[in-house]
């Protein structure tokens, strides 16, 4: 199998939260302590090269799915995160998955920057978004390495 079923978390690795968290902050002049209850989760940015990586990531023939956990307490963001892959990553329509448990996940690797949803514990490779220079471009690098090695092994 040269396939890698792929899972790639919103917030922090698609998706800029924190930008739009500071820019309420800063228009509103206060802390804003739980911005996840109250940000519209369809206006954030991507980050930094994310949608150019999605893209390669397709290209080398992985099946790529979206994993995120939208806050319980603000059930417009489940719909607003829907319209955000809708507007940015269109191929990845019906390929998203809502959970509190990303362990319960099947599949080769998950692309997460958080570690509370059960990131440890899930069975492929985590790869810890934003932890010790894994930004994009090593992420695809690393994945591309993983890629062709599959190709060698499974000729
Ligand atoms: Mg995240």
């Amino acid at each position: 199998m040269n396939k890698l079923v792929i899972y790639i978390d919103m917030d922090g690795v698609l998706a800029n939260f924190d930008k739009s968290h500071r820019q309420l902050e800063k228009e509103s002049g206060k802390k804003v302590h739980r911005p996840d209850l109250v940000l519209d989760f369809a206006t954030f940015e991507p980050m930094k090269g994310a949608i150019e990586a999605v893209k390669k990531l397709e290209e080398m023939g992985h099946n790529l799915f979206i994993a995120t956990t939208p806050p319980w307490d603000h059930p417009d963001s489940w719909g607003q995160k829907r319209n955000w892959i809708q507007e940015h990553l269109p191929t990845l329509k019906r390929k998203m998955f809502l959970t509190h448990r990303k362990d319960m996940l099947k599949g080769d690797i998950l692309i997460d920057d958080s570690f509370s949803r059960g990131q440890p514990n899930f069975e492929g490779e985590w790869m810890h978004f934003g932890q010790d220079g894994m930004d994009w471009p090593y992420v695809v690098e690393t994945i591309q390495n993983m890629t062709n090695m599959l190709k060698v092994i499974n000729k």
